[in-house]
């Protein structure tokens, strides 16, 4: 007999194998009820997961605050869910600045203010001058790289804190961000001289070591350059920085060879402790860690053929949708049955008139027949964030869990 939802809810164990996130059987139900509840495609977003991803971070970092990146997952019950955990925001655009501060709408101005300078930063170094008006008045904290930006930022929202992003090595990482921003460390302590001289107020530095970054070496090189660059600013422009955010990039179990996530830290605990004073305040902005491992989605098939001999199942979600992290995160999501049975390498489409709509062509799955459910595990970051409405067909439906 199936479970009713809530009972599935009540009794889904999350089980770790080696630190990889496996579906259980009470899990399995709960994803099928919620199908015929709701309907396919279906994103399951599990909040106990992103609360318990929230506070493993909050444990192995204890010193450092958290800013979640919403670009990994922009959902406004994701936002909440952080929000009352007491997390900070990492924004990059108006929209999504707006998410978070719907939140503190009903706040007195006073708190309101100072929560903004504490809480948001701005972290896309390209900002339009409308956006950098508009920010002006909330005082959030901005990036930058160029000196271009910074004469915009002085004419538009000179009451803004600066932070400087550094060009460092994102040597092995999924996703790599180093070709399009950070300024070259050795240009960084003029730059920031240049900024006090405008009479702005250069608060902190950045860098971002590439996304799911599996090299730690990347996060240590980073470490040791900016604590070079804050020597020196001291020394040579005689202000002192406070500020460190190491970024995102912290990377998700997608499969067991990945490096734990508690090894990083231990590292990076150590590296901050060697290179920087006590009072230095360490941010972090992680997206992909808090959100990865908290979605799923199911797909159900709407036809199926045999074509040069393979067999071939179209789903009702595709490369234009949730599995656009495919293309965009460089990531591979498999697709598992609900059903066991012998298998056979299969190819799985989109739903859209596109061959580029190609989920795989070689998925180990056993015979499927039409209206069959499907589903995709650890999909939550640069997924349903990138989906389009291709073709007339809508992002799939976000279902919440134990929120
Ligand atoms: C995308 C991004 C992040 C989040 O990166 P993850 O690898 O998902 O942790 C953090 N900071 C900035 C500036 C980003 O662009």
């Amino acid at each position: 007999m199936t479970k009713t939802n809530e009972e599935a809810k009540e009794t889904w164990k999350h089980r770790h194998d080696n630190g990889v996130h496996h579906i259980g059987n009470t899990k399995k139900e709960l994803l099928q009820n919620l199908a015929k509840e709701h309907g396919t495609p279906i994103f399951v977003i599990d909040h106990e997961k992103i609360r318990q991803n929230y506070k493993e971070f909050k444990e192995c970092l204890p010193n450092v605050q958290v800013y979640f990146a919403l670009k990994a997952n922009p959902d406004p019950g994701i936002v909440k869910t952080l929000f009352d955990m007491g997390c900070s925001f990492d924004v990059a655009s108006m929209p999504e600045f707006m998410m978070v501060y719907d939140n503190i709408k009903d706040m007195p101005d006073s708190e309101r203010q100072d929560w903004i300078w504490d809480k948001i930063i701005y972290a896309n170094t390209i900002k339009p001058t409308e956006t950098l008006k508009a920010l002006n008045k909330c005082k959030p904290l901005l990036t930058f790289d160029n000196i271009e930006e910074l004469r915009k930022v002085k004419q538009y929202a000179p009451d803004a804190g600066l932070v400087l992003r550094l060009r460092v090595p994102n040597t092995g990482s999924m996703v790599e961000l180093s070709s399009k921003f950070g300024v070259d460390p050795g240009e960084a302590v003029d730059l920031i001289a240049e900024a006090f001289t405008m009479n702005l107020i250069v608060e902190g530095l950045s860098f971002h070591v590439g996304s799911q970054c599996t090299n730690f070496e990347n996060y240590i090189q980073a470490l040791q350059l900016s604590a070079n660059i804050l020597k020196e600013t001291e020394t040579r422009a005689g202000q002192r920085i406070k500020i460190l955010d190491i970024g995102g990039g912290f990377p998700v179990k997608y499969n067991p060879k990945v490096k734990s996530f508690k090894s990083l830290a231990k590292k990076l605990n150590t590296e901050i402790k060697r290179l920087f004073a006590p009072d230095m305040q360490i941010l972090a902005e992680p997206g992909r860690f808090l959100v990865a491992n908290a979605c799923t989605l199911v797909a159900k098939v709407i036809g199926k053929a045999v074509r040069d001999g393979k067999p071939c199942y179209y789903i009702d979600d595709g490369i234009y949708h949730t599995f656009s992290g495919q293309i965009f995160d460089h990531c591979i999501y498999s697709i598992k049955t609900f059903k066991e049975g012998e298998k056979h390498i299969s190819a799985v489409f989109g739903p859209t008139c596109d061959a580029f709509d190609t989920i795989t062509l070689s998925a180990e799955l056993p015979e499927l027949n039409i209206n069959d459910l499907v589903y995709s595990e650890n999909i939550g970051a640069y997924t349903h964030a990138s989906s389009t409405c291709f073709n007339g067909f809508p992002p799939a439906k976000v279902v919440h869990i134990s929120r």
